[in-house]
């Protein structure tokens, strides 16, 4: 059930995890800024004449639930319905709770829910709590309306086990990790690597092709990008709306973009060398190595590839 085609209204970076994945740094020591409800229906205005669906994500936006009631109600008054929240299932402690919010969730508008389950938040979530979630919502907003659609209790507790032992600390084979963010700092070092030199020859063409790409995200500081590179911008929303900046032509008409569509992260070099940063002699992928080199970039470029919030480590990073 999920749209083919969203636009991400990221709520916060604070979460009540800290997973070893997190493209964002999520985590419970995270910025508290949260986006606002006229922001929200904004984005959402924007989203939807792009023809994107709306999604709500953070971190856990539901940390922030009678804001997030808010934010949906708002949108819904303006004809923009939320296509579905994605949470961990963290608040999920009981029975009562969890039906009662999902309920509130769905009368003001949102259609589904998306429930994340893996060994990474496993290690930080109970899998008792985000399967009650999960259960309850195929109750409420049926199971075409609820990733997963269909799972087993052994599953979840499978991901948990799995969180406690050795096998965490390795790249889940069937998650697909992408190393930007905490999976740079904490799972990238265990991954096998690949010489700079071979990374420099790839480039992002498939990935800046906005107008085609699947999810689009704005963050509470107004930062616009697409949802696998936080951290390289499209723009901000304080200058641009998002109306205006999340298509191809746009990263076309934009010369640092369009060289990053190109050439990838060697089109990072020349700034690099500009601020005496070198890079290392070898990374797991081409995004970790362009997460390098912007994490050392972003003092001198904030607009371009801030905040610096996706780049700071924090929660339980080794
Ligand atoms: S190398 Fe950088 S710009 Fe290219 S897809 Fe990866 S994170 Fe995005």
């Amino acid at each position: 059930m999920i749209p083919s085609y969203n636009g991400q209204i990221m709520m916060t970076y604070r979460c009540s995890a800290a997973c070893r994945h997190c493209l964002v740094m999520a985590a419970p020591d995270q910025d508290d800024a949260l986006v606002s409800v006229g922001a929200a229906v904004e984005y959402g205005l924007d989203f939807a004449a792009l023809g994107r669906a709306v999604l709500i994500a953070g971190g856990e936006a539901l940390l922030y639930f009678e804001h997030v009631l808010s934010v949906v109600r708002a949108l819904a008054a303006v004809g923009v319905p939320v296509a579905f929240i994605e949470s961990n299932g963290s608040w999920c402690v009981s029975d009562a709770l969890t039906r009662e919010r999902l309920a509130k969730l769905q009368d003001a508008g949102v259609r589904g829910m998306y429930f994340s389950v893996d060994r990474y938040h496993q290690e930080f979530v109970p899998a008792e709590r985000v399967y009650r979630g999960i259960s309850i919502a195929w109750e409420l907003f049926g199971r075409d309306n609820v990733i997963p659609e269909r799972l087993s209790w052994e599953y979840v507790r499978e991901a948990e086990r799995l969180a406690q032992g050795p096998e965490l600390l390795q790249c889940d084979p069937g998650h697909g990790v992408h190393f930007v963010g905490r999976a740079a700092v904490d799972l990238a070092p265990r991954a096998a690597l690949v010489p700079l030199d071979q990374l420099l020859t790839q480039d992002c063409r498939a990935d800046w092709e906005v107008d085609k790409l699947h999810e689009i995200q704005v963050d509470p500081f107004g930062f616009v990008r697409p949802d696998w590179c936080p951290g390289v911008n499209l723009g901000n929303t304080r200058s641009g709306r998002i109306a205006d900046l999340c298509h191809t032509r746009h990263v076309q008409q934009t010369p640092l973009l369009r060289d990053i569509a190109a050439q990838g992260p060697a089109a990072l070099l020349p700034l690099a060398e500009r601020y005496a940063i070198t890079p290392g002699p070898s990374y797991a992928s081409r995004c970790h190595l362009c997460f390098d080199l912007r994490r050392q970039l972003v003092q001198h470029m904030p607009e371009e590839f801030g905040p610096p919030q996706v780049y700071q480590v924090t929660g339980r990073c080794r």
